[in-house]
């Protein structure tokens, strides 16, 4: 069983089993071991789930957005064209990590390697 609650741990993306080290390399990128205590993280990985959950939640909300703009407002084109993939791409960056420590978080918790 894990020694932290896995979910708070796994959304500032820190080890679960420590707390304190890493638990990510880059965007999403699982580490071997955290740094901190040397905790073995290698048995463990979300695979392509948090890059799936990220593209469903953010094309759902940017859709809606979307559709509400330009019910309330009817812009140009070019108005769509703008703000969204900002919106798009700094959202993924920002939901990225956090998904991919949370979409991990269970396996601490349920399988105990
Ligand atoms: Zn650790």
């Amino acid at each position: 069983m894990a020694a932290v609650p896995p979910l708070p741990a796994g959304l500032r993306c820190r080890c679960l089993r420590c707390g304190e080290g890493a638990l990510l390399s880059g965007m999403r990128d699982m580490r071997e071991a955290c740094g901190h205590r040397d905790c073995d993280l290698r048995a463990h990985d979300a695979g392509d789930g948090p890059d799936v959950l990220v593209i469903l939640l953010l094309g759902a909300l940017v859709v809606a957005a979307a559709l509400v703009v330009e019910a309330k407002f009817s812009p140009p084109l070019w108005i769509h064209a703008v703000p969204w993939p900002i919106f798009i791409l700094g959202g993924a960056i920002a939901m990225l990590r956090p998904s991919k420590a949370t979409l991990v978080a269970p396996q601490f918790r349920h399988r105990d390697l």
